[in-house]
């Protein structure tokens, strides 16, 4: 790829001393990654080791072949104005060799502060810089930016969007960037002389060479480190994976701003896109190989399943809230189920037990309920009243059912045998305290309930839903309710997919319909986007010249017709529109309805942190017979009745009222050819796509 890159770095710098031996915050922090994989980000102690760091991995990377993104987190130029008035250019380049020329700099010291104090004093002293972090005073460096004076501007422009970045005027003090910008210059400034034209500096000069640098500022859009990490090393990790992610086109958007000697952080304006970058995808994901004529649904279903990944974020939620949620954590049993070994029935319970035979045992004056736990002992030999789910108190293993025994003057009578443990519940035989009982990525049903509350969970770690974006295309189109023209018809897609993607257990987000119209459509799009993880569209997917949303991803290069050997269906559109997927969906509505069931119905799961299930459907003789194409998949709208499998007198893909009469679908195999009376098929529920 001419303009892209194949190679990302950033760094994340420091003006201060050099850190410990140990990987530590606030040092110099590398990390390179590249479409696939981030490598592990490296500790750079001193700017001595990050700089030949820096030079070796550029010199290697370059030896490959390969295009290099470099980002450093701190400005590349100061203010408007400064540069001129202390270099009399204002070629920001210049201002780096005024630095190069005069920053001395080594492990455990540099002149940092005496310059910033030097520079103030060609200003008569009134700033610009602020701040000591040395014990001795320095002349004209004010320790405070109180009773300072500054003719410059305070902030860069592109500071205005960057919330929370700190002034370049401040050379000490936590998060400053005056010191690191001071001591990072002249670094830059001897990497252009080693690589001459090899390397341009964004945004002063047009990108297209080997090796791009770019000012980047991770605090922009990377979150709180998880734990275990430093920060500066998540914050490295984390863009140089983002930045990576991204789709290179777009990438080339984003760094398409106006050439400004003051500079600019990278990512500005598209911090959301930034930050999610890794949960989008790439415009050619969906590329299928050439050549291919018909897919099979299996493979197809392969690829769309290598190809989805969950875009879910965590979220910690109430047990009796998260019915129908995805779990994003194995729950595990605080508490055994049940807690103590208790009584099955209403009862006598005592020690082991009796063989054939009359018994007859004293009573205890007391008895065992459920909820509280005895602290008497039974001595051996007596008995004890007892009621369904009490705890066995110590010396009762064994109870007999109170229809079995007669009570009279304090003892009870009964016959044998009754084996050891009889009628009872030993603690922990259901569940174990540390198992399992639901794992991650399961869909919360209500039984699941019962289990997690009875373990003793009050809360879980669930995944957002995913909004499923629904979007209705053609000049036909109106909403039911509506006045229809004779040539119009009432949108059934809309509201038949709406219902889907909720009994899936997503969010529908209603995207209403557009007209075949390219601009309407690009616009309605865009502000798609921003609403739903993925856009579910209906007609307009095919090739024909109204088929608009082929058409309009077909131009942005972000498109894949996938000719899939299945009927009901015509070719699926899969696209990507600004990083989210887009499923193009035929605009019949069985077609539609099957291409969601059996396509889309998996990969949402998956995106939503579940896992990729086949439809679950089991085996019924035919109560039809058919002769079948071989060589595709078919589905037929089909019920049980009798223990039998019908299917609606028509396959016609207009019958809308087909879908309504089916409670599942019949799935014929590639290469089965006559289906007879009584013969095996498969038979999926509709609840069968839903797990
Ligand atoms: P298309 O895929 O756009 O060529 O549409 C195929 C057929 O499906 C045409 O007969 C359309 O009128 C019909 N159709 C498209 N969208 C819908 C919809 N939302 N509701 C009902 N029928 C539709
Ligand atoms: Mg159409």
């Amino acid at each position: 790829m001419s303009s892209g890159f194949d190679t990302f770095i950033i760094v994340d710098w420091s003006g201060g001393n050099q850190g410990s031996v140990q990987p530590q915050a606030d040092a110099v922090w590398g990390c390179v990654a590249r479409e696939n994989a981030v490598e592990d980000a490296v500790y750079l102690r001193n700017r001595n080791i990050a700089e030949k760091w820096l030079l070796n991995t550029l010199i290697c990377e370059r030896a490959a072949g390969r295009r290099v993104f470099v980002g450093f987190d701190f400005p590349f130029g100061y203010p408007v104005g400064f540069g001129v008035a202390l270099t009399g250019s204002d070629d920001p380049f210049t201002l780096w060799d005024w630095f190069e020329a005069r920053i001395k700099d080594a492990p455990t010291s540099n002149n940092r502060f005496d310059l910033a104090g030097q520079i103030n004093s060609y200003f008569g002293g009134k700033g610009p810089f602020w701040g000591n972090a040395l014990k001795r005073d320095i002349v004209d460096l004010p320790r405070t930016k109180l009773a300072y004076e500054n003719s410059f501007p305070n902030r860069r422009k592109a500071e205005d969007y960057a919330k929370g970045a700190f002034t370049l005027w401040q050379m000490s003090g936590v998060g400053s960037v005056g010191g690191q910008t001071m001591m990072g210059l002249p670094v830059l400034a001897r990497l252009r002389r080693h690589f001459g034209a090899e390397l341009t500096v964004w945004p002063f000069e047009a990108l297209g060479s080997p090796i791009s640098i770019v000012e980047v500022w991770p605090s922009l859009t990377v979150d709180m480190a998880p734990a275990g990490w430093i920060k500066d090393q998540w914050q490295v990790h984390s863009l140089a994976r983002n930045i990576a992610a991204l789709d290179r086109d777009r990438l080339k958007e984003m760094l398409n701003i106006p050439i400004t000697s003051e500079g600019w952080i990278f990512g500005i304006g598209f911090q959301d896109e930034l930050r999610e970058a890794d949960k989008y995808l790439r415009n050619d994901c969906f590329a299928l190989p050439q050549g291919v004529h018909w897919t099979p649904v299996d493979a197809a279903l392969d690829d769309l399943r290598s190809r989805l990944q969950s875009v879910a974020k965590v979220k910690k939620m109430a047990v009796n809230s998260c019915l129908g949620r995805v779990l994003a954590a194995d729950v595990v049993a605080l508490r055994a189920n049940p807690p103590l070994s208790n009584t099955a029935i209403d009862g006598y319970g005592f020690a082991g037990g009796r063989a054939a035979g009359p018994h007859r045992l004293p009573l205890v004056a007391v008895q065992a309920a459920a909820g509280e736990r005895l602290k008497h002992s039974i001595p051996s030999g007596s008995a004890i009243r007892i009621l369904t789910g009490a705890a066995l108190p110590d010396g009762v293993d064994t109870v007999i059912l109170q229809e079995d025994v007669e009570v009279a003057d304090g003892f009870i009578s009964f016959v044998g045998p009754l084996d050891v443990g009889a009628n009872t519940r030993a603690a922990g035989e259901d569940v174990e305290v540390g198992e399992i009982v639901a794992k991650r990525g399961r869909r919360v049903t209500p039984a699941d309930l019962a289990i997690i509350s009875a373990i003793g969970v009050g809360e879980v770690s669930t995944y957002t839903q995913l909004r499923v974006g629904i979007l209705s295309t053609g000049d036909e189109l109106v909403c039911a309710g509506q006045n229809a023209a004779p040539g119009q018809i009432f949108d059934a897609n809309r509201p038949m997919l709406m219902g889907l993607v909720e009994q899936l257990g997503h969010i529908p987000v209603d995207l209403g319909q557009v007209e075949d119209d390219r601009a309407a459509l690009r616009k309605r799009l865009d502000e798609a986007v921003s609403q739903a993880d993925i856009i579910l569209t209906s007609g307009g997917a095919s090739s024909g010249d109204e088929d608009h949303v082929s058409g309009l991803l077909n131009e942005t290069g972000a498109m894949a017709l996938w000719r899939i050997a299945i009927k009901p269906g015509r070719p699926l559109a899969l696209g990507v529109w600004r990083g989210k997927p887009i499923f193009g969906l035929p605009g019949n509505p069985v077609a539609a309805m099957v291409c969601t069931l059996v396509f889309a119905a998996p990969a949402f799961a998956q995106m939503a942190g579940s896992v990729w299930m086949p439809p679950q459907g089991f085996q019924l003789p035919a109560a039809f017979s058919k002769q079948k194409k071989s060589g595709r998949r078919e589905f037929l709208r089909a019920r049980v009745r009798d223990g039998k499998v019908e299917v609606f007198v028509s396959e016609g893909s207009g019958r809308i009222s087909s879908l309504a009469w089916a409670e599942g679908l019949v799935e014929l195999p590639e290469d089965a050819l006559h289906i007879h009376h009584g013969d095996m098929v498969r038979y999926i529920p509709w609840s069968g796509f839903n797990n």
